[in-house]
């Protein structure tokens, strides 16, 4: 069935059990679960005018299917989540493949034991790889980190190159701190792999929804009890209720449309903007994207190309490798971090994880504690750097508690 649609102003709130704010996976897979297995009538609001959250793709003027919000290659070892997923989408096989532009000289990426022969010649990389295998064991992954921790001069000598080449450039252009400054969870997503194997993610299931990210939104939200409001912003049609008038004084209530919500609320946005930045921002990274379109098959050699020691962008996508479309046109993205200053024009991408900013994230936490029917999920509620199949995964869980505590959901 095909989504259905209203505006937020035609809408009666005491049609709804439960509210979703949010309409990526996080928010959809919630909508969808409690419209089907509690029969609930769901209002989905959006403040984009499209659902999908960064999933969104759509064909360009060259007919190219593209992803607005950065390239995504869904990928999981979570059985459920999987079979979750396919029920709205036919999947392909794709493999995603990352090279590292290294001086006009592609190096795989995670750098594997192909990527240091190529840097360090086939002799003395047959050493390196030995001594690897002898201090970690063969098909193992490794952090920069671990690596650089090693005294041994020979793993000192290929910590210091895949530091310097692969790790320092790119993590300054996409945090604007060197490696040593993100937090160790960030540079660990890319090990350096003592394998042959050259893909960028080993996860059992992998690969793209055949149709399009989009489609299968549509196949998740395209239920008789969801109802999606778009270019509808939370903060600008709750209204929030405080125990007192201190700014740590917990949510009592949300009123929408100058009734009290009693039903579930899950909210999938930046709780900092809910909350009309009481403590301060809570800092994200942002991306510009920039796309080109060229009259050939193929632009690039691989899907991504990253680039860790020159441009100002950290990397290329080029989506015909990701989506298998095929034709004589082809499109490619730059992406260009910059930090984030304006919720107004700038989408918050990545959480910039330290001490701080979780203890302020917290804070704004604390003030939804005391509200039980208030439910913040997903990348940006949880202030986290979630992969899709997490957000999926933690979507079900917490479908499943809202289901199980009986939430009632009465207006008045
Ligand atoms: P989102 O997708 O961000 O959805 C949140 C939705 O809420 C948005 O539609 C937003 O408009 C809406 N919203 C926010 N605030 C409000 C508000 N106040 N009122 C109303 N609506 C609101 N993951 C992978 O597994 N594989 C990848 O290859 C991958 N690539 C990525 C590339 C980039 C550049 C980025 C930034 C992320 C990537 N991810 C990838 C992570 C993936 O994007 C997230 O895991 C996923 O988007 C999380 O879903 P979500 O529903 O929590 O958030
Ligand atoms: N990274 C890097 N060089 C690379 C690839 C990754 O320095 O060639 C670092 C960088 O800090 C990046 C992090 O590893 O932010 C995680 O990379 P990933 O590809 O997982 O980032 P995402 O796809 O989530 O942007």
């Amino acid at each position: 069935m095909t989504v259905r649609y209203a505006d937020f102003r035609d809408i009666a709130i005491a049609d709804f059990d439960a509210v979703v704010v949010g309409s990526g996976f996080a928010g959809a897979v919630c909508a969808r679960e409690l419209a089907e297995q509690d029969a609930m009538n769901v209002l989905v609001i959006e403040k984009r005018g499209h659902i999908g959250g960064n999933m969104y793709d759509e064909y360009d003027r060259a007919g190219i299917l593209v992803h607005r919000y950065g390239p995504h290659i869904f990928h999981t070892n979570d059985r459920a989540v999987f079979d979750y997923v396919s029920r709205f989408s036919p999947w392909t096989s794709y493999q995603h493949r990352v090279l590292a532009d290294w001086y006009g000289t592609y190096l795989p990426v995670p750098v594997n034991k192909t990527s240091l022969e190529i840097a360090f010649g086939d002799e003395k990389a047959a050493r390196l790889i030995e001594k690897l295998i002898a201090t970690f064991g063969d098909e193992r992954k490794v952090t920069i980190n671990e690596l650089r921790a090693q005294a041994d001069p020979e793993l000192a000598e290929v910590a210091d190159f895949v530091y310097e080449n692969v790790f320092l450039y790119y993590t300054q252009k996409q945090w604007g701190l060197t490696p040593e400054e993100v937090d160790p969870s960030v540079t660990a997503r890319v090990p350096v792999f003592i394998s042959r194997d050259d893909r960028y993610f080993q996860d059992e299931f992998q690969g793209m929804p055949a149709e399009g990210y989009t489609r299968l939104f549509e196949n998740l939200l395209g239920h008789d009890n969801i109802t999606v409001c778009l270019d509808t912003e939370a903060e600008s049609v709750f209204e929030l209720v405080f125990a007192s008038g201190d700014e740590d004084a917990p949510l009592s209530a949300i009123r929408i449309k100058d009734e009290d919500f009693t039903g579930p609320i899950v909210y999938t946005g930046p709780l900092d903007e809910l909350f009309l930045a009481r403590f301060g921002r809570l800092p994200y990274r942002s991306l510009d994207f920039v796309y080109e379109t060229f009259d050939e098959d193929h632009h690039l050699p691989c899907g991504t190309v990253n680039y860790t020691v020159s441009e100002d962008y950290t990397r290329i996508t080029e989506f015909k490798w990701l989506t298998g479309q095929t034709g004589s046109r082809t499109t490619i993205m730059k992406e260009y971090p910059r930090p984030y200053d304006d919720p107004s024009s700038q989408i918050p991408y990545y959480a910039i994880i330290d001490d701080d900013n979780d203890a302020r994230y917290e804070r704004y936490r604390r003030l939804t504690d005391a509200l039980p029917n208030f439910h913040p999920l997903g990348r940006l509620a949880q202030y986290r750097y979630f992969n899709m199949d997490k957000v999926v995964a933690d979507a079900l869980a917490a479908s499943r508690r809202i289901l199980a505590s009986g939430e009632a959901a009465s207006t008045g």
